[in-house]
């Protein structure tokens, strides 16, 4: 099968490696017809992290279920399944708590948690950017779509992972009805948090970036779109607020966040946030931070540590709340609401190619080109609506 395989920083090339196959009962064989570039991609992609050279990315993935192990009871040929990131058992004491995002089974590092497709540090998982992926524990790690999978497989795709991380971080920000929501990014996951606190009915949702393509595309869903470039965020927030800061907030921009002249500074969004949050406000961080970053620019970020404002956290009494999603909490429910005709989380993607472009893609994605805010690949030819 064809897989975009990994050569090293900032190069990857679509290339023949063995086939996806059933290696255990419990396992569901999928043929990937809609599969994403994340932004979490970009950490691998360009070298600032241990992902090894010839294995492949791809962890939100969906596509039509071609061959199930004989202990798979549930699952059948023919369905087409969106699969959470997060590779989980179902039976282990975190799984069993809800908390898929920390399964002590997929992730063969002792005393780790957490596993996924096709990424660094995540377990041995291959990834969903080639033409088939194996499923592990297939019955409790896909969700089943209905017969407007194809037409709408742009938007169920996102439940992957990018609009149950954006809804996570509202959950930990504790987003409610009437709230004013500050979001620090506007990339995919970002504009996910602000369509979800949109959905949740949030009065008023602040997006801070400084890209003028994803700040357009946060204010198409009615957000206010605030640039970190021309105006200093925190100021903006308060002004907004009458002085007293956004009820919460969410950190959608992880550690390699910049100034926008390009210099890494990996505290910059948090300490921002938490000044745009009020006292006592909530905190949800969806970003992507990791024990050790040896590339970094920052010498106290090649340890992992940050220079977190905690002393003005702590005087607010804010609570905040971090890590991966948990998609199985959440993907459930934001599917039906895309099959009830309520959501429409394709309104991100800018581009849909084949997976021999890859390559090409990856290098715009990567430069946050103009009109590059997401992009979908199609491995096996199936384009939206074909
Ligand atoms: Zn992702
Ligand atoms: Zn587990």
């Amino acid at each position: 099968m064809r897989a975009v395989v990994y050569e090293g920083p900032r190069k990857v090339s679509v290339k023949d490696v063995p086939d996806a196959r059933i290696e255990r009962p419990t396992d569901v064989l999928v043929r990937i017809t809609t599969t994403n570039i994340c932004g979490s991609d970009l950490h691998m992609y360009e070298g600032r992290t241990d992902f090894e050279t010839g294995r492949w990315f791809g962890h939100e993935n969906m596509g039509q279920v071609i061959e199930v192990g004989e202990g798979v009871d549930k699952v059948k040929v023919g369905e087409y399944v969106v699969l959470p990131f997060n590779v989980a058992c179902g039976h282990c004491k975190n799984c069993e708590r809800g908390y898929t995002n920390y399964c002590l089974t997929a992730q063969p590092v002792p005393n780790w948690a957490g596993a996924a497709y096709g990424f660094a540090d995540m377990g041995p998982w291959p990834g969903g950017q080639a033409e088939l992926l194996r499923v592990p524990w297939g019955d409790f790690n896909c969700l089943r779509l209905g017969e407007d999978a194809q037409e709408k497989q742009t938007d169920y795709v996102m439940l992957a992972d990018i609009w149950p991380t954006g809804y996570h971080a509202t959950e930990m920000a504790n987003v409610k009805p009437g709230d004013q929501t500050v979001i620090y990014g506007a990339g995919p996951v970002g504009c996910m948090a602000a369509y979800s606190a949109v959905i949740k009915g949030a009065s008023r949702v602040m997006v801070v970036d400084r890209h003028p393509d994803r700040l357009a595309k946060a204010e198409e869903i009615g957000a206010i779109p605030i640039d970190d470039s021309k105006v200093d965020p925190v100021e903006a927030v308060t002004e907004m607020t009458m002085g007293l800061g956004a009820d919460n907030g969410c950190e959608c921009v992880g550690y390699q966040a910049h100034d926008p002249q390009g210099n890494e500074h990996p505290n910059m969004t948090l300490n921002r946030l938490v000044k745009s949050v009020r006292f006592t406000g909530e905190i949800g961080v969806v970003g992507v931070f990791v024990p050790e970053d040896p590339g970094s620019p920052d010498p106290l970020y090649k340890e992992g540590y940050v220079a977190f404002d905690y002393g003005e956290h702590w005087f607010r009494g804010q609570k905040m709340g971090t890590g991966q999603c948990p998609v199985k909490r959440y993907n459930r429910q934001l599917r039906d609401l895309i099959a009830g005709g309520k959501a429409k989380p394709s309104w991100i993607v800018s581009h849909e190619l084949p997976l021999d472009q890859a390559p090409q893609g990856y290098e715009h994605f990567d430069k946050r080109d103009q009109g590059w805010t997401k992009v979908v690949l199609h491995p096996n030819g199936a384009l939206a609506g074909a």
